[in-house]
């Protein structure tokens, strides 16, 4: 199985070919572009940030060291998703790192917001998540992370078939 560092030179060398491939032929050749940005910024958090390997985060994994001292927050993570379960499947693996990041920030939120209370007598602001971005950018966002994922799982020679075959934990 290839190691963190390979997973990121595929995943990288598959950006720099996508790009030249959307320079050549794509319609409006352009790298600024809002749906090219958030397709490109989500890929590459997914290659370095948010990877299938978080499921060994209880230990020491390469995506997790990047997180910094927030890398702690993806232990609960290793601990409940066995490698290369669930958390390896093509539609509800990188579903399951999307899901538990929110959880984990809306608590972190929450608890803030309580000292906030606490200290300060007052309200947080709401927490707006994405806040009014167009449907369009936020669906290239999610290819971009999607895509991302599943390059990792081609690399780990797990096929899409493997989501219907069984059903792992
Ligand atoms: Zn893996």
């Amino acid at each position: 199985m290839p190691s963190g560092r390979v997973h990121e030179a595929i995943n990288l060398t598959t950006l720099g070919l996508m790009g030249l491939a959307y320079l050549a032929t794509g319609p409006r050749k352009d790298l600024a572009d809002p749906g090219v940005l958030a397709f490109t910024m989500s890929y590459l958090v997914g290659t370095f940030l948010i990877t299938p390997d978080l499921d060994l985060a209880e230990k020491r994994v390469r995506a997790k060291g990047r997180w910094g001292v927030l890398g702690v927050l993806w232990w609960p993570y290793g601990a409940v998703f066995r490698h290369r379960g669930l958390s390896h499947t093509w539609v509800l693996g990188p579903l399951t790192r999307l899901v538990y990041l929110a959880l984990v920030l809306y608590l972190l939120w929450l608890f803030l917001g309580g000292v906030y209370a606490y200290l300060a007598g007052g309200r947080l602001p709401a927490l707006l998540l994405l806040p009014g971005l167009p449907k369009e950018v936020l669906l290239q966002a999610l290819l971009g992370y999607y895509l991302s994922q599943w390059l990792h799982l081609l690399a780990d020679g797990i096929l899409p078939d493997r989501d219907l075959r069984r059903r792992p934990r």
